[in-house]
């Protein structure tokens, strides 16, 4: 089945009956009865966006933590770091209220974050890869991406989403190194005889980086980071939904994005053996340019996700990542987690 416009009511009616964490109820009330107390007490946050565009789903506490695994042909499969990935909740303040008004009880908002980050080192060549998502109930911006990566190399990226004047709007930032800026600071004393005070050409010192200036451009309604589009399939297998398109943007590329539901079957994971289902990516270019499709850390070539069935709780991605000046094939898999959904659980044996 594919979303269709017209099946979205229906479906966003659905969404707040996730499975196992408020069965048969229309409210966010914790069902403690039914809950195991190392269970989360709440129902994930459900952030509607637009009419006719899947909600994404947030689960308020739950981290997942993976073993980054490369296939290395003879040398083996060594773990070489790893991958966490988390998201929450907390009370987002609209600023101050006006004097002589108050806050009612609807007006209690919530923000929600995803956050999630890879860690390792592998011939050399040392990662500390941050990715954020801040989900705000406002219209600008709705949605901050931002993507922080320290270690062999410094730089930051970020992409902020909403509407302004009524329009959708992406604005995207990266940084940069400074090269030859004035700032004193930055000066840096040469190795060699003349030990003369200059500024590098190119280095991959933190203090070096400063933002280029912003660009700008208008997306449609439903268009989302690769972070989000992760937790918008999570909506997708709260209510069975097989397949859904929808445009996600790398940088400020549009990508019309198909994620199907796959083929079934039993992983054997290091947190144990999980019911799962390959989630089929399929994307292409929705502008003019060519190029290739980078996922989330650089992941790309053969994507395969596959992710807990009925939860949709992600356990495994393979592909190849880039690692400084190699392409390395990597496998992450779960090795633990806390805070899932209720139906979360391996089998038994
Ligand atoms: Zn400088
Ligand atoms: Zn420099």
């Amino acid at each position: 089945m594919f979303l269709s416009p017209t099946s979205v009511p229906a479906l966003l009616a659905l969404v707040f009956f996730v499975p196992g964490m408020s069965e048969g109820r229309m409210d966010f009330e914790p069902d403690v009865q039914a809950t195991a107390p190392d269970q989360p007490l709440q129902a994930p946050l459900i952030f509607q966006r637009f009419e006719g565009v899947l909600p994404i789903t947030v689960p308020r506490r739950e981290e997942l933590r993976f073993g980054v695994y490369l296939h290395l042909g003879p040398l083996g499969d060594p773990m070489a770091g790893e991958f966490v990935m988390g998201s929450g909740s907390e009370p987002f303040l609209r600023g101050l209220p006006l004097p002589g008004s108050s806050l009612a009880a609807d007006e209690r908002l919530e923000s929600g974050w995803v956050h999630t980050r890879v860690t390792g080192s592998a011939l050399g060549y040392k990662l500390d890869h941050n990715i954020d998502v801040r989900l705000l109930p406002q219209a600008w911006p709705a949605l901050i991406y931002t993507d922080t990566q320290r270690g062999s190399e410094n730089r930051r990226r970020e992409l902020r989403l909403g509407q302004i004047a009524g329009k959708h709007i992406a604005r995207y930032r990266r940084d940069h190194h400074c090269g030859g800026c004035e700032r004193a600071e930055h000066l840096v004393k040469g190795l060699l005889l003349s030990r003369r005070e200059h500024h590098c050409e190119d280095c991959d010192r933190l203090e070096h980086r400063v933002w280029r200036a912003e660009s700008e451009r208008e997306i449609p309604p439903g268009a989302i980071d690769m972070l989000s589009a992760i937790y918008m399939a999570r909506s997708m297998r709260a209510v069975e939904l097989e397949a859904a398109s929808f445009a996600v943007l790398d940088k400020l590329e549009l990508w019309n994005t198909t994620i199907s539901m796959g083929e079934r079957r039993v992983l054997e994971l290091p947190a144990g053996r999980f019911a799962c289902r390959k989630m089929v990516m399929e994307t292409s270019s929705a502008d003019e340019g060519e190029g290739a499709f980078s996922g989330l850390f650089g992941i790309h070539g053969e994507i395969d996700v596959w992710v807990h069935d009925p939860s949709g709780v992600p356990v495994r991605i393979a592909g190849a990542v880039p690692l400084g000046p190699f392409d390395l094939k990597v496998t992450i898999d779960l090795r633990s987690y806390s805070g899932t959904p209720a139906d979360f659980a391996p089998l038994a044996d």
